[in-house]
């Protein structure tokens, strides 16, 4: 018994979603892996219309293999997008056959397509955890960090902007005050000359005053 499992390519192991079916040994291209077998399911049959499972795969409209059984290893392998593996339906023989699609090398985990219907209902939901898919996640989670960073770079530049521009707007008003305070000073000055101006015929209508006193004196002495 152990010689013929360790003849077969392939081993049960885990994986990100659980456990995975991988390659022991180069596959070549193009060759049969394993069978996907279990009870045969007839859509007339009321009782197998009923069973449910993540495990059936229909080969045609009446027929439908529940692979849901322990013995059937190649349950155990998950779904990618982009395979190197695919199932191989021989629908008169009413058999399945999972076939590598490209070379496999030891280690590699083992995937088919499941089709777009088990997509739909059970991985779209749960987003599809196959390396394609994280790539295309990663890609575009990197994307939209470089996006994140540009915006904030705008936004900095921006704030930089605005900074310069009130920093402009206040050394403006600044230049401003200093012209208005020098028009007030000019006009102070103004101010001064006019009370220089005030103050020079003050005194000239004093000198007048004196002047006609010192008439008025002159006049009494000639009396
Ligand atoms: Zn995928």
């Amino acid at each position: 018994m152990p010689a013929s499992t360790s003849a077969k390519p392939y081993r049960i192991g885990r994986s990100k979603t659980g456990l995975g079916l991988f390659a022991t040994q180069p596959i070549k291209k193009g060759v049969k892996i394993i069978r996907y077998f279990g009870p045969l399911l007839d859509s007339k049959n009321e009782k197998h219309d009923a069973i449910e499972n993540k495990y059936l795969f229909q080969i045609s409209k009446r027929w439908t293999v529940d692979g849901s059984i322990r013995k059937n290893i190649a349950r155990y392998i998950n779904h990618a997008c982009k395979p190197n593996a695919e199932s191989d339906v021989n629908a008169t023989k009413k058999r399945i056959t999972i076939r590598s699609i490209k070379k496999i090398e030891p280690g590699e985990e083992i995937n088919y397509d499941y089709g777009t219907e088990y997509f739909k209902e059970y991985l779209k939901p749960i987003g599809c955890k196959c390396d394609a898919c994280e790539k295309k996640r990663k890609k575009k989670r990197a994307e939209a960090r470089a996006e994140k960073l540009k915006a904030k770079e705008k936004a900095e530049r921006k704030a930089l902007k605005k900074e310069e521009k009130a920093k402009a707007r206040k050394a403006k008003a600044k230049a401003k005050k200093a012209k208005s305070s020098g028009k007030a000073a000019s006009g102070k000055a103004k101010t001064t000359k006019a009370a220089a101006k005030k103050t020079s015929a003050a005194t000239r209508a004093k000198s007048v005053k004196s002047g006609k006193a010192k008439a008025g004196k002159a006049r009494s002495k000639a009396a």
